[in-house]
């Protein structure tokens, strides 16, 4: 058999989680993503919402308004996994911006207030993330103000978004004493230092030891009732391994069956670390994702995660920076070098790519190529607009367009 020279590729992609991040506004996105870039050492500094030094708001009127209006794009690395954030606006108004950057993402991480619980907002974004089949995971953040309540939100997930949620971790400490969580897996505890330094690791303390223990098993009662593995370990062991829940979660949440929900304070820099974890281990990277769908001349043609095949890509944002115009990336198939010919086949125009970034918060890294998964800008092309797909001349097509938005709802 001939070695397949895009195994190493393959591999790679395995390795990449192209994520969102979707929230009602205020409820802590901006500093949620902060808080990733510092914790994964894309950024040396903490950003302020407050002081306007947030990197992802790099456009001066979103600093202005104080809410973050235009997507972008940024890359991180935690545990070998390679996670490009697309930041997706949460205000309403932005909403083409908001099911553009939907389309782009293979998973999603939903913030909710810890006070609040999920709001109409949040719900509306939701519903959207339904219709693209975006599997998510939920941090309810803010828990360390005064009227958090990690139950009434996950309460609110079961009533107001009908979903299973499936709470993997108990916190320690409540409002201004919120220090930490039990890690309902692996039954440990994660406690965090004042200032923000990295989470110690040890046993459940003693006073919450049953009530970590009740958690567990109303965990492994609700993963049972939904994952036919999980039920028959359970019903043969009248309990479910870490290792087992593990894969079930993983599997529920790519089918959305079930919504993993960690807890934590952004602001306070608690919680990340195991949200990461949660992202590498339950949301599924470029490969895992089914095969996008396009047409050319009445015919339907499918283009998979595979650097072999046509080139492939959609635009999903364009800016002008000081590097000059930049047309972000989501290659679905095939790999793209600097000098390429692409068809903007929707368009009937054939452009040149000049060089290929990755973003890095605050700063491009060139890369040679943009393979399929890939998530990149591209300086050099003039006129290919937000929406157009990109690719190879010699096999056009157009990505299917988004489902049609059915009427959001707005429930008081
Ligand atoms: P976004 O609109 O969803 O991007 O929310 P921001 O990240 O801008 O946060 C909105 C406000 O909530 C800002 O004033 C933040 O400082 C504050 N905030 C964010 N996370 C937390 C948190 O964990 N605890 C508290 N107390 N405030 C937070």
């Amino acid at each position: 058999m001939r070695a397949n020279p895009h195994r190493h590729l393959t591999d790679q992609l395995n390795g990449v989680r192209n994520l969102g991040i979707l929230a009602h506004v205020d409820a802590g996105k901006t500093t949620v993503t902060e808080r990733i870039l510092f914790v994964t050492g894309a950024t040396h500094r903490r950003g302020e919402v407050h002081d306007g030094t947030t990197v992802t708001d790099f456009d001066s009127q979103e600093r202005d308004r104080g809410i973050t209006i235009f997507a972008a794009a940024v890359s991180c690395v935690w545990d070998d996994h390679r996670i490009n954030l697309i930041d997706t606006p949460g205000h309403v108004d932005f909403s083409d911006e908001v099911e553009r950057s939907l389309r782009v993402l293979d998973g999603a991480i939903a913030v909710f207030d810890g006070v609040a619980g999920v709001e109409p907002q949040s719900e509306a974004v939701w519903r959207r993330a339904d219709r693209y089949g975006v599997p998510r995971i939920a941090f309810v953040n803010k828990l360390d103000r005064a009227g958090a309540d990690l139950d009434a939100a996950v309460e609110s997930i079961r009533e107001r978004l009908h979903e299973a949620p499936l709470v993997v971790q108990l916190p320690i400490g409540q409002e201004d004493g919120f220090v930490g969580v039990v890690d309902l897996l692996r039954m440990r505890s994660l406690v965090w230092a004042e200032g923000g330094d990295a989470c110690a690791e040890g046993p459940v303390p003693e006073a919450l030891r049953e009530e970590a223990h009740r958690r567990r098993r109303l965990l492994e009662e609700t993963v049972a009732e939904l994952h036919p593995v999980a039920l028959e370990e359970f019903c043969a062991e009248s309990s479910i391994s870490a290792r087992t829940l593990s894969t079930a979660l993983r599997d529920l949440t790519r089918t959305g069956e079930g919504v993993v929900v960690l807890c934590g304070s952004a602001y306070r820099d608690r919680g990340i670390e195991p949200l990461l974890d949660a992202v590498v281990s339950y949301l599924p990277s470029p490969a895992e994702v089914p095969a996008v769908r396009g047409t050319w001349d009445g015919t339907v043609c499918e283009r998979a995660a595979d650097p072999a095949a046509p080139f492939a890509a959609l635009v999903f944002k364009v800016s002008s920076t000081a590097t000059g115009r930049l047309t972000h990336l989501r290659v679905y198939s095939g790999t793209a070098r600097k000098g390429d010919m692409v068809s903007d086949a929707g368009a009937g125009r054939v452009e040149r790519i000049g060089r290929i970034l990755r973003v890095q918060a605050d700063r491009h890294t060139e890369v040679d190529r943009a393979v399929a998964g890939d998530i990149v800008a591209v300086v050099g092309l003039k006129a290919a607009r937000a929406g157009a797909t990109l690719c190879a001349p010699a096999a056009p097509l157009v990505l299917e367009p988004p489902t049609v938005a059915d009427p959001v709802v707005f429930v008081a």
